[in-house]
């Protein structure tokens, strides 16, 4: 079989046996014979280059030199004992030390004669010095073809793991051992065709070369051969088990728009659709009459509408004779859902309900009946709609708000709850790259608002240092003489000892005495409150009855205060990109010009100033996400927890764009031409799934 030698246990390879295997198991996760090969460096030394003896600092990592010894001896006694010799070029002298091995040592090395030192230097006595070098004579053979170890891999080991002897040259030699007795036993998994037109090496000789290469252009074509594999199977899972899903799970058919949806759109729908509404409203619709289950993720920015496309799609279900839910991360969201959505409906249309963690027992159990009993059209709420007595008569379609903070197998237990899987629409306002989201949604259908409702004024944002303070409180006072409301917000509630932050106790000093009683009235809001007093301050200002809002980040999603047009955050160089998107979206709702003000220290690190300097340019979430993956790499992407997708090896999804766009292209050429991968050119494909893609995991769903 294919993999069979990938998967061979790592202490069947001569010289680990099992100590070893166990160590490399629980340090590293090494564990198979494909594991180790897969413990790819992570730098090469470069031995191509000599140093001169007086270019040696403590900053080189490492140093190759080539000096001729001049003095060689073993002094000390005991545990003090060491070889100790002198060698020099001509531009200095440079002493060598051994502590052990000091006999085999002391033998091989010949006054008089030439040798290539290579090691970590250090400085004793205001002297160059090499402790342990590796030794070679100048001229021979082995010094002068390094051969495979001109680029000399460096490998990821731990503490534990030296005292196996396993370092990064204990490593090595594993590699080098696996390599030589059974590299032949590497087989290519890429068609030929493939690899001619993508200009991909062998996938052995892939192997052999990152972890040996002779020089950088082997290093390049291997890692290129090897990130192209890597991308490319990662596409082809994510694409499969799509097609995998399409064909095992049939869905419901909403074939008919019918009095609800026709109701709504006419008579009740206060505005115009934008386009992008439109246009994803439509790629619903087609979604729901195909006989398939829907999948599919709603991208837009804050405060693009995606809240009236799940509504009508909604009401779509409910034409159709399904019930539907909506599902939010927060009882703040839920229930700001709930009014928003019983607002546009208006009285006496459906049957809505909320349901959270703290209704009652009583209100929970005429939900749960009218539930089953399908008097009950839409169901609103947190996770309590996850419970098992939570039961449906018809479950058509289901919202998911905010997705990155749902579980997945809360996810799942929502598809559960019908015995045709009901339509799943994910919402969220942290736009993810498109080129991400191509490859941690490959299995989902993706729409994108990409437009904001017209007559929106884009959200001005100005940066400013501490003393422009003054002239930004004038600015307040302005926008609260023009009846506008306030948002001040901190990064966090208690001072920490070590950073100094404005914290929000001494923001809200500050702003009692800027912003003095009876004139000026201010809500405070954080983490410390309790639920009922959060919606207390809260509701006061969404009321009008406070101009000014204090509060942490507890208002990043959810709050809709139309009136609001400022917002200011303070310390803002200590939030993330994505959050400071976030927390400005809660502006702009309204008619009126809004701002962004950021208050950071004047003292900004490169990323901070980055941050903010993207934040003043532009309110495009998209650009956004983008600026923010460079500035901090895939890994911490929101979200990507979840997918499980992105526990790559070799590839990097910032760096290899290229490479992902090229193995997608590839990856969508082939399943145009055989999606069963039943051509004969495509049987190392067909083979490798035959083996990999054993089961649907819930955590490709939604
Ligand atoms: P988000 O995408 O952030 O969830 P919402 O759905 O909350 O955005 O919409 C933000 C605001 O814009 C709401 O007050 C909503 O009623 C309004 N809105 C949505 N679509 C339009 C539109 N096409 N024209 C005008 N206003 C709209
Ligand atoms: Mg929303």
């Amino acid at each position: 079989m294919l993999d069979e030698f990938f998967q061979t246990p790592i202490e069947y390879l001569k010289g680990v046996g099992a100590a070893r295997g166990a160590a490399l198991k629980k340090e590293l996760g090494i564990a198979t014979y494909g594991d180790l090969l897969q413990h790819f460096p992570f730098k090469y030394i470069d031995r191509t280059r000599f140093y001169k003896i007086k270019e040696v600092s403590l900053e080189l990592p490492y140093v190759q030199i080539i000096a001729r010894l001049k003095h060689k001896e073993i002094v000390g006694e005991k545990a003090g004992k060491r070889l100790v010799a002198s060698a020099y070029d001509e531009t200095g002298p440079i002493e060598l030390v051994w502590f052990q091995g000091i006999a085999r040592a002391f033998q091989n090395l010949v006054v008089g004669k030439a040798y290539v030192f290579f090691g970590k230097p250090g400085f004793f006595n205001g002297k160059p010095q090499i402790a342990h070098s590796e030794t070679e004579l100048y001229g021979t053979d082995a010094a002068k073809n390094q051969g495979s170890l001109a680029l000399q891999p460096a490998y990821t080991s731990t503490e534990k793991l030296k005292k196996f002897l396993l370092d990064t040259k204990g490593i090595q030699k594993l590699v080098a051992a696996l390599l030589e007795q059974y590299g032949r036993n590497i087989s290519e998994n890429l068609p030929p065709y493939i690899l001619a037109s993508n200009k991909l090496i062998d996938r052995r000789i892939a192997y052999q070369h990152i972890h040996f290469p002779e020089n950088f252009m082997q290093l390049k074509e291997a890692s290129k051969r090897l990130k192209f594999e890597e991308l490319f199977f990662l596409q082809l899972k994510l694409l499969k088990n799509k097609l995998f899903r399409e064909q095992k799970f049939k869905g419901s058919i909403f074939g008919k728009v019918g009095h609800y949806f026709n109701e709504f759109y006419t008579n009740k729908l206060p505005f115009e659709l934008t386009s992008a509404q439109k246009r994803t409203l439509k790629e619903i619709r087609l979604d729901t009459q195909k006989g398939i289950q829907m999948n599919r993720l709603l991208q837009g920015d804050v405060g693009s509408g995606k809240t009236v496309v799940a509504l009508m799609s909604i009401l779509l279900a409910i034409d159709n004779g399904f019930q539907a839910c909506m599902m939010a991360p927060t009882e703040i969201l839920a229930n700001q859902h709930y009014q928003s959505i019983k607002q546009l409906l208006g009285e006496g249309f459906v049957e809505v309900a909320l349901l959270t963690g703290s209704t009652t027992r009583k209100a929970r159990k005429i939900i749960h009946e009218d539930l089953e009993s399908g008097k009950l059209n839409i169901l609103i709420g947190t996770h309590a709609l996850i419970e098992d007595k939570v039961q449906f008569k018809n479950l058509g379609f289901v919202v998911i708000d905010e997705q990155h903070r749902f579980g997945v197998e809360q996810r799942a237990k929502l598809w559960r709850k019908n015995s045709i899987p009901p339509h799943i629409l994910v919402m969220t306002a942290t736009p993810i790259p498109r080129t991400l989201a191509m490859t941690l949604y490959g299995d989902l259908d993706v729409s994108v608002i990409d437009e904001l409702p017209a007559g929106r004024k884009p959200i001005e944002t100005k940066h400013f240092f501490e003393s422009g303070r003054l002239r930004v409180f004038g600015f307040i006072k302005e926008e609260i003489a023009k009846g506008r409301q306030i948002y001040v917000v901190y990064p966090l509630i208690k001072e920490s000892e070590k950073l100094d932050l404005k914290n929000l106790n001494d923001g809200l000093e500050v702003m009692s005495r800027e912003f003095p009683l009876p004139e000026y009235r201010i809500s405070i809001v954080h983490g410390q409150l309790t639920a009922a007093d959060k919606e207390f301050e809260m509701n006061r200002f969404v009321k009008g009855e406070t101009q000014i809002m204090v509060a942490t980040t507890v208002i990043e999603v959810g709050v809709n205060v139309p009136n609001a047009s400022v917002m200011i955050i303070e310390n803002a160089e200590r939030f993330g990109l994505s959050q400071l998107h976030q927390l400005r979206g809660r502006v702009g709702r309204g008619a009126e010009q809004s701002y962004c003000i950021l208050m950071s220290n004047q003292k900004l690190s490169k990323e901070g100033r980055i941050r903010l300097e993207t934040m003043v340019r532009t309110n495009d979430g998209f650009e956004i996400s983008e600026i923010d993956l460079q500035l901090r790499g895939p890994g911490n992407i929101e979200g990507k927890q979840q997918s499980g997708v992105l526990d790559l090896k070799i590839a990097n999804l910032v760096e290899d764009q290229p490479a992902l766009q090229q193995a997608r292209q590839e990856v969508e050429r082939l399943f145009k031409t055989d999606p069963q991968l039943h051509l004969p050119e495509n049987a190392l494909l067909y083979q490798h799934f035959q083996q990999k893609s054993a089961g649907l995991s819930w955590n490709k769903i939604s």
